[in-house]
């Protein structure tokens, strides 16, 4: 029989990916074959996130384009999962009448029977049923024969839920309480992913320094000491880590642990102690700075990126201050910055003190602007030198026209596209600056002596080991 076709749309976070690709493969049992064409689908599923307003919008505009897709076809099973579903429930399906399903964040193993229910009885369910702990069969088992694995990098859940009940964020009334998965699943998943050409694993969780401390497990660093001997795997990452709880073994971890890259994300929030305890944040401003201090301590060519929220309730012209005294104080390599928005359960929805939109959007360009300043300088810093690059593909799409016109004419060939360590885009072509070719391929590290910087990416071109020790590779630091 021919396979049914599953078109995802996913909305939000590295999780709702990992969670997408559980998707595709607990209804690949059921005969659902993922592909890109959303006019040929038997079924859609739209993962959402609800992490701020403007991800849930996303999520009901896509939604809202579907009722018309279903009238032409109505055997089509639309089906909404993630965030929103699980905050939301059965309203959708009154709101939305051609949704067939709305299944929440701990019903991705059921999805099999859910949907062959829909196939049979052409019902229309809703299963937001959440479990304390995770199980053996919430994830697919690394060694079923659909344990795919695309391309060179991938993510891996390692926990999921969240305790910390910071006042603004809705993870842990829609993704449940925090629980982590058993170490063996975990190598066991990323060995199978190796078989496939993975080279790179990034662990999930909302907060990895507490990875294991419920169920007795081991503890995150011992979980990286584990995956580290996984032969054929080149390098883990992991986010994110809850500055409250980063360990001293964690620190320990990046000068010990050879694959684990020298990049943490280490989100800050907010500059000002006060608004951090209205956050419920549980750490001070001083806190994080020893934090990052003892991180820059152990490894000081450490990557650190963060996340900030402007505009908080109560957040004033000198709390702000404070945000932008730290952002220059610390120079993170990179910031996600967001513009608070009242989110449905969280207790800052009910603060007093709500700041003005236009103040919110004048201080997030404010902080916007600064870290644009401060990436640039630190990839102008990396023109010269040369930086190890796992090489994940061909593109030239991440190459836009300003950044194309000040590359050396004729190196513009065939471009190819991968990450540092400590996660930069380095795009480079695959011959070396005096003509030497180069047999590129993903997966692989590549050397590359960086020639050009913009705001988002690094260009250069590949060096030969060969190279690397006639003019040794000193002559190339900067
Ligand atoms: S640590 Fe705070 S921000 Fe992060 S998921 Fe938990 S409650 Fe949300």
């Amino acid at each position: 029989m021919d396979s049914k076709h599953l078109y995802i749309y996913t909305i939000g976070c590295q999780m709702n990916t990992y969670d997408s690709s559980q998707i595709a493969k607990f209804l690949g049992s059921t005969g659902y074959a993922e592909n890109n064409d959303l006019d040929s689908a038997d079924m859609i599923v739209v993962n959402t996130c609800s992490i701020r307003q403007k991800a849930e919008q996303k999520a009901f505009s896509f939604l809202g384009r579907l009722s018309q897709l279903k009238r032409n076809k109505p055997q089509l099973i639309v089906a909404i999962g993630g965030c929103v579903a699980q905050q939301e429930g059965k309203k959708i399906l009154s709101r939305m009448p051609f949704v067939d399903l709305v299944f929440g964040t701990h019903a991705i193993s059921r999805l099999p029977a859910l949907v062959r229910r829909i196939e049979k009885n052409r019902t229309r369910i809703v299963d937001i049923g959440q479990q304390e702990r995770i199980s053996t069969g919430d994830y697919v088992h690394a060694t079923k024969k659909n344990a795919d694995a695309a391309g060179v990098s991938t993510f891996v859940t390692i926990m999921r839920g969240c305790d910390n009940y910071c006042t603004y964020c809705v993870v842990p009334f829609v993704r449940g309480r925090e629980s982590s998965r058993d170490p063996e699943s975990i190598v066991e998943e990323i060995k199978a992913g190796v078989k496939k050409g993975i080279r790179e694993v990034t662990l999930l969780g909302q907060n990895v320094n507490s990875y294991g401390k419920k169920e007795g497990l081991c503890s995150f660093s011992q979980l990286l000491e584990r995956v580290n001997t996984i032969a054929g795997l080149k390098r883990i990452r992991f986010t994110t880590s809850h500055p409250k709880d980063l360990s001293d073994e964690l620190v320990d971890a990046f000068k010990n642990i050879d694959k684990l890259c020298n990049h943490i994300h280490l989100p800050v929030q907010s500059g000002s102690t006060q608004i951090l305890k209205r956050m419920n944040r549980k750490y001070s401003r001083d806190d994080y700075l020893e934090k990052v201090a003892g991180l820059r301590d152990k490894c000081p060519d450490i990557a650190i990126t963060s996340d900030i929220i402007v505009g908080f309730p109560g957040e004033t012209d000198a709390d702000f201050e404070d945000t932008i005294s730290l952002i220059r104080r610390v120079e993170y390599d990179g910031l996600f910055a967001f513009m608070y928005s009242d989110r449905p359960n969280a207790p800052a929805a009910r603060f007093d003190d709500k700041i003005p939109e236009a103040v919110k959007s004048e201080r997030l360009q404010v902080v916007l602007g600064m870290q644009k300043e401060v990436t640039m300088k630190k990839h102008l810093k990396r023109v010269g030198t040369v930086q190890e690059v796992l090489v994940e593909g061909m593109s030239k799409k991440n190459i836009d026209a300003n950044e194309a016109a000040s590359i050396p004419a004729g190196t513009q060939g065939i471009q190819w596209t991968g990450r540092t360590a400590d996660n930069k885009i380095v795009n480079f072509d695959d011959c070396s600056a005096d003509g030497e070719k180069f047999e590129l391929k993903n997966g692989i590290l590549a050397k590359i002596l960086i020639k050009r910087a913009f705001p988002h990416s690094l260009w250069g071109y590949p060096v030969s080991i060969k190279t690397l020790k006639r003019e040794g590779e000193r002559s190339y630091a900067a």
